[in-house]
């Protein structure tokens, strides 16, 4: 019987999500791309930091009350994944099948999607940023639970490495739902459609997949890393977060006001005449320090656990690899056709694509 309800978890949760998103009180913004239908800026009903809380505190006070115990999603993690699996097939059809093909492939349709911006009840829900928040929200649920089993299981012989990991991993999404405005102005926003791979992305890849380090470590017993690597480890993560986030600020305040000073610096900028871009701070480092600092802070994450001889936890930053690597080279095309030499000039003043002095 647990095994059935552990199979509809992901999906009635991400239905109750979709109200909490829909109906707690929230702030209207205006987005980066426009309405192709109005030209008017998009705008977007934000509060994804409080139905993360809301539903952390549900997960605390059912687990408090024993109504579910707190390991429960580890307990049954591959039937929620078998049913999380089918939810992300099911809304992926749902969200492409009823529009006009872009492609002649609709596999291909399928796999990118067809409307770019998909909003429901009067706009107070954005798909996009729907999908990105219970992703976001699955993960912690997951994480927490995760740790919960190791606690359970080792009682005062825990691993502090498993604790941490799960802490950057809490701070990693609430940052994210800190700076949800800021991720209207970047590429998952302006450049993606609402297909499988935004939406089974979301739904099912990012709440098990990022998860991997934790899955693939809390059966095991405290690996006893001494205290000082932990400490180089939460670093490393904090050296990623700040060229990630300082990069996607100074991008963002640039974006609203081109002349506004980010951490006392001023924008240094080329023109032609047409287009500014920004060529110090951040984004005189490096063209996308923001990707290197993503690998970062993942590496810090996975280090954590104290087992870097496993190979599991080392896919979750690989795969930020296999991700960002081939998106700097495409977003980099898509640069050259909308700045043109403006772009080439860029790439004189910044020569490195991702990691400065290597490449
Ligand atoms: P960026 O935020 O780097 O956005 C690239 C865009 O920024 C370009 O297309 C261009 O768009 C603009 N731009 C580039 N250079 C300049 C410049 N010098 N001056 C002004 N504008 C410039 O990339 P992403 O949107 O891909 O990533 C955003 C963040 O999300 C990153 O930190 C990334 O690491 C993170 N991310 C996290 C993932 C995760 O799973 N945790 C997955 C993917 C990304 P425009 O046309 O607006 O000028």
């Amino acid at each position: 019987m647990e095994r059935t309800v552990a199979f509809f978890v992901p999906g009635l949760l991400y239905v109750a999500l979709f109200l909490l998103n829909g109906f707690l009180p929230g702030r209207w913004v205006h987005g980066y791309i426009s309405n192709p239908e109005t030209s008017e800026k998009m705008k977007y009903r934000l509060n994804g930091i409080l139905v993360f809380f809301a539903a952390v505190l549900s997960w605390f006070v059912l687990g408090y009350f024993d109504m579910i115990s707190y390991d429960w999603l580890y307990r049954y993690r591959w039937y929620e994944l078998g049913g999380a699996f089918a939810f992300g097939m099911f809304f992926s059809l749902a969200v492409v099948v009823p529009y006009p093909s872009v492609k002649k492939s609709f596999w291909k349709d399928f796999y990118l999607g067809r409307k770019e911006n998909l909003q429901f009840m009067d706009g107070r829900i954005d798909a996009k940023m729907w999908l990105y928040l219970v992703g976001a929200i699955m993960l912690e649920l997951n994480a927490l639970s995760f740790t919960a089993h190791h606690y359970l299981l080792y009682q005062h012989q825990s691993s502090t490495g498993i604790f941490l990991t799960t802490i950057l991993l809490t701070y990693f999404l609430i940052d994210y739902l800190t700076f949800e405005e800021v991720h209207l102005y970047t590429y998952d926003l302006f450049a993606e459609r609402v297909g499988f791979k935004l939406g089974w992305g979301c739904l099912v890849f990012y709440p098990y997949f990022y998860a991997i380090s934790l899955w693939s470590t809390v059966d095991l017993p405290d690996p006893h890393t001494p205290t000082s690597f932990l400490i180089c480890y939460v670093l490393l993560f904090f050296l990623g977060w700040g060229l990630s986030r300082g990069a996607n600020l100074q991008k963002y305040f640039f974006k609203k006001n081109p002349t506004k000073a980010f951490l006392g610096i001023l924008p240094e900028t080329i023109s032609d005449g047409n287009n500014l871009l920004l060529v110090n701070g951040f984004w005189g480092m490096s063209r996308h320090i923001n990707y290197l600092g993503e690998i970062l802070m993942g590496t810090g994450i996975i280090l954590c656990t104290g087992y870097p001889a496993l190979i599991w936890p080392w896919l979750y930053p690989l795969y930020y690899v296999i991700l960002l690597f081939p998106r700097q080279i495409d977003d980099d095309k898509r640069c050259v056709l909308k700045y043109g030499k403006l772009w080439d000039e860029y790439k004189q003043k910044v020569p490195y694509r991702i990691i400065p002095f290597i490449y």
